[in-house]
């Protein structure tokens, strides 16, 4: 026991360093992001996050913009707990059979105008889940989608890119 503890000890941090921040092109994006949101909606954005049968990778990027180093709430993104609140739905995974119902409701609760962004490549078409039998596939196989958003899992900075270029390109909503 004390031979492997100074064996890990001796080896030192295995871990790769951290990216160095850019405050200040993330501030850049989020106050952009805010501006867009204010401008069209006349306040802050409300996303109802809704899991169709994500693995929890995307929710773990998706919870990193309310953490301390994103803090997306200053810049008046925000999250909310009832669909009839939002004007975002933002989705991940692949739809599962057992939540295709859910996920149609949740759409059906939520006023518009509204948007929907499927987050992530099982949420695009299934990703690495496509085929399987407890899968519809894609988020557009059960609801209308607005925007994807790429990567397994998109990064929080990937996410708020994608979310200002909704509320950029979609100018007729
Ligand atoms: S895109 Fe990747 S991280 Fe996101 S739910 Fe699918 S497998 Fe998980």
């Amino acid at each position: 026991m004390h031979r492997i503890l100074f064996d890990n000890l001796a080896k030192g941090t295995l871990t790769e360093p951290p990216p160095a921040p850019d405050e200040s092109a993330l501030a850049e994006l989020a106050a952009a992001l805010e501006r867009n949101a204010r401008r069209k909606l006349g306040r802050s954005l409300s996303i109802r996050q809704v899991d169709a049968g994500s693995c929890n990778g995307c929710e773990l990027e998706i919870n990193a913009l309310g953490n301390p180093f994103y803090d997306l709430e200053r810049f008046g993104l925000r999250f909310v707990a009832s669909p009839r609140h939002a004007d975002v739905l933002l989705v991940t995974g692949p739809v599962t059979r057992n939540m295709q119902i859910a996920l149609e409701r949740t759409y059906r609760a939520t006023p518009d105008p509204k948007w929907v962004v499927a987050a992530g490549d099982c949420a695009l078409d299934g990703g690495m889940f496509a085929g399987s039998y407890a899968c519809l596939g894609g988020v557009s196989a059960a609801i209308p989608v607005d925007l994807h958003i790429r990567g397994c899992p998109p990064s929080p900075t990937q996410l708020l890119k994608g979310l200002l270029a909704l509320l950029q390109v979609d100018k007729a909503r």
